[in-house]
Parts: C-alpha cells; sequence; structure tokens
C-alpha cells in the first residue's frame, strides 16, 4: 500500500504537482523516475524480497511514484492506479456485494453507466439513477441497502454540478460511501475529500495526463480501511496500468497546474464569447453566472476548466459545425492540450438510451468542446468559420 508523505501534504498545489511522491532513484540518482520495465524482482532468499517488490502486478515503483503523485494532488493519503478509468470504476464498485444499491447522477459518463447498467446490475447490485444537482432527489432515493453515492461533477457534458459536501453528508448518514468522479475538474479547481467524499476517481487520460498518448484510471482515498481493501481489489483483480503508462501520467501530472490556468483562461473567454453568438442557442459552462449552479461552482470549485457543451438548434447544424472545424480535432475524449470537439449523442454518449438523453437535456444538436491550451484567438477564429459555414 503506498503512502503519501506528511511533508508532500504540506506544500501547495503546484509543488506537490513537480515533486510530491517522488524519490531520488536509488541506482543512478536519476532525477526522473525511471520506467521499471519488469514483470519480477530478485529474492535474496526463500520469501525475502531484495527491497520488498516481488511481483509486478502487486508493486511496481513507477506506479508508485504516480500513486503517491496524485493522491498528493487530491489531498489524500492512499492512491492505486489502474489500466482505465473503467477499470477504477470497476474496482470501487468490487467494494460491494450482491444486494447492495448505488445511488448514481444519471448524468455520469456514458461508459460508467455502461458498466453500471448492462454489467453491475446483471451481477446483482441495484442502481437508482437521479438528477444529482437536486440533493432532495438524492437523499429520495437512498434505501437501507444503499451503500455507495456516486456523482460526477461538472457531469458530461450537461455540465451539471453536484453539491458534493451535501452528498457526503448524505452518505455519511447512510453509512454509504460517497465517489466521486473528478475527471473534469481535477484537482487543481475542486477536491472532493476535503469536501467529504470517501473515494476520489479519475479517468488519468483526461486532464491529469493531458497529451492524449495514454489510457489510465485513479483512485484516492484517505482512509486506511479503505485503502486496505481497495489495494486488495487492485492485485486480486489485476488491472493495473503498465510502467511506461505510468511514467507518461507523472510526466503529464507535472505540468497540471499550469495547463488548468490555460484552460480555463482560454475556457471561459470562449464561453462568454459563444454566449454573445447569435447562432449559439445555450452555452452550458459553470463559470458563467448565466449558469443556474454558477454560485455553487463559485463556492465548490476554485476554475472551471476547458469542458463547454452548446445547443445549436438543430442535429445538421450541429454536424456541419463538429465537421467544419480545422483546429478542434472531431475526437472522443478531452482534457489534452489539442482542442477538440464531439457529438455525445452520437460519440462519448451513444450507449445511453435515447429517452434518457432527452430527459437530461442532452439533444442531438448539442456539441462538447474540450478546449485546450492553443492561442485563444486562433480558437475563436476556428469557431467563428465553423459557425459561419454551418449556416
Ligand atoms: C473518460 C472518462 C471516464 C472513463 O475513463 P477511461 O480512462 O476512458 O476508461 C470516466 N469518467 C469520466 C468523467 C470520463 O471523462
Amino acid at each position: 500500500m503506498t503512502q503519501v508523505s506528511g511533508e508532500d501534504l504540506k506544500r501547495r498545489f503546484g509543488t506537490r504537482a513537480v515533486h510530491a511522491g517522488h524519490i531520488p532513484d536509488p541506482l543512478a540518482g536519476a532525477v526522473m523516475t525511471p520506467i521499471y520495465q519488469t514483470s519480477t524482482y530478485i529474492q535474496e532468499g526463500l520469501g525475502r524480497p531484495r527491497r520488498g517488490y516481488e511481483y509486478a502486478r502487486t508493486r511496481n515503483p513507477t506506479r508508485e511514484v504516480l500513486e503517491r503523485n496524485v493522491a498528493a494532488l487530491e489531498g489524500g493519503r492512499h492512491g492505486f492506479a489502474f489500466a482505465s478509468g473503467l477499470a477504477a470504476l470497476d474496482a470501487v464498485l468490487k467494494l460491494l456485494s450482491a444486494g447492495d444499491h448505488v445511488v448514481s447522477g444519471e448524468n455520469v459518463y456514458g461508459g460508467s453507466h455502461r458498466q453500471m447498467t448492462l454489467v453491475w446490475a446483471r451481477l446483482g447490485l441495484t442502481f437508482t439513477f437521479v438528477d444529482a444537482a437536486e440533493t432532495a432527489s438524492i437523499a429520495a432515493a437512498v434505501t437501507p441497502r444503499t451503500k455507495m453515492v456516486y456523482a460526477e461533477t461538472p457531469t458530461n457534458p450537461m455540465m451539471r454540478l453536484c453539491d458534493l459536501a451535501a452528498a457526503g453528508e448524505i452518505a455519511r448518514r447512510a453509512s454509504a460511501l460517497c465517489v466521486v468522479d473528478n475527471t473534469f475538474a481535477t484537482p487543481y479547481f475542486q477536491r472532493p475529500l476535503e469536501l467529504g467524499a470517501d473515494v476520489v476517481l479519475h479517468s488519468t487520460t483526461k486532464y491529469l495526463n493531458g497529451h492524449s498518448d495514454m489510457v489510465g484510471g485513479m483512485l484516492i482515498v484517505n482512509r486506511d480501511d479503505l485503502a486496505e481493501r481497495i489495494g486488495f481489489v487492485q492485485n486480486a483483480v489485476g488491472a493495473v496500468p503498465g510502467p511506461f503508462d505510468c511514467w507518461l501520467a507523472l510526466r503529464g501530472t507535472k505540468t497540471l497546474a499550469l495547463r488548468m490556468r490555460q484552460h480555463d483562461a482560454n475556457g471561459r473567454r470562449i464561453a462568454e464569447w459563444l454566449a454573445q453568438h447569435p447562432k449559439v442557442e445555450r452555452v452550458y459552462y459553470p463559470g458563467l453566472p448565466s449558469h443556474p449552479q454558477h454560485e455553487l461552482a463559485c463556492r465548490q470549485m476554485k476554475g472551471f476548466g476547458g469542458m463547454i457543451s452548446i445547443e445549436l438548434g438543430s442535429v445538421e447544424r450541429a454536424k456541419r459545425f463538429a465537421e467544419g472545424t480545422r483546429i478542434f480535432a472531431l475526437a472522443e475524449s478531452l482534457g489534452g492540450v489539442e482542442s477538440l470537439v464531439g457529438h455525445p449523442a452520437s460519440m462519448t454518449h451513444a450507449s445511453v438510451p435515447p429517452e434518457m438523453r432527452r430527459a437530461m437535456g442532452l439533444t442531438d444538436s448539442l456539441v462538447r468542446l474540450s478546449v485546450g491550451i492553443e492561442e485563444v484567438e486562433d480558437l475563436i477564429g476556428d469557431l467563428e468559420q465553423a459557425l459561419a459555414a454551418a449556416g
């Protein structure tokens, strides 16, 4: 079990990002963490591994640096890396048993919803999906069997917020775990553990790595008992990332603070620009005063990042716009240094049933932008020409 040092937790965010979890390589003193590309480690005698490492599913030094680094960024004491964000979700749901009930936001990542309804429901977990932006709806869905409250905030792609302090309190009263997917906000802008969550989940594929060149996931906790149980699942099930992917993610987190400041500055400028554009019917961005939960956003987030959704009014227009950008690349995923455009109804959220998409306001004419760190004038110029061409 990897534990973050108290020294690391005392430092400020940007310093933690660069240094937390790192230990100079004992062989050569390499400043950067080596990629320990090995499956096994020498033993000095029977049952006597030289440095406590026996087999790389259980422990790998590159992975452990990443685990300590991201845990420190979330203000947590224990981190666990997984092969993907969905593998991290799989691991956290394996803390439950058949018959247990989960209250989940209805607006969660499409793949998370698919795993819950098409894998876990078949294996005996039960789910109630609620609008997690309504605290009362979360509370009303709790039953004596509820063992987990699962939320994502801001949600993808509707940018609805869940009041994390309130959700944590509901979970605590029900003796249930509060699990928060913090992929969109990142610990630079929002720290769920400090607001009462028990577990933070990440797709490191997105902002944490930030360069769109690996797939990975993380779970972060403060409680030692939970760390024990998650560490058991991580090793017993084995959905661990390889050392090279851990190294890439670790290279990414070093610049997280810098990148998030730029995503946020660009995101705010572009959201304001879109909000006054006559061809854009609606802009979903928590940083805009017109966002219905702007006050909550200011209370629980330190910034708003680069994720923006826009309503273009017709499917044809949305399609022409998404296919017409030149800098924004049409692709799934988000959170990289490069700007992306996506059509949730046919891409990321295609696996969510159409009735459910409609109920949450996810129309076929909604387009999602992941604003990168390029020069904002170039990005606005690109959106301008694509909107003009979309008719
Ligand atoms: C991408 C994503 C996931 C899933 O992560 P993978 O790394 O693709 O498995 C989960 N939650 C959110 C919010 C995501 O954006």
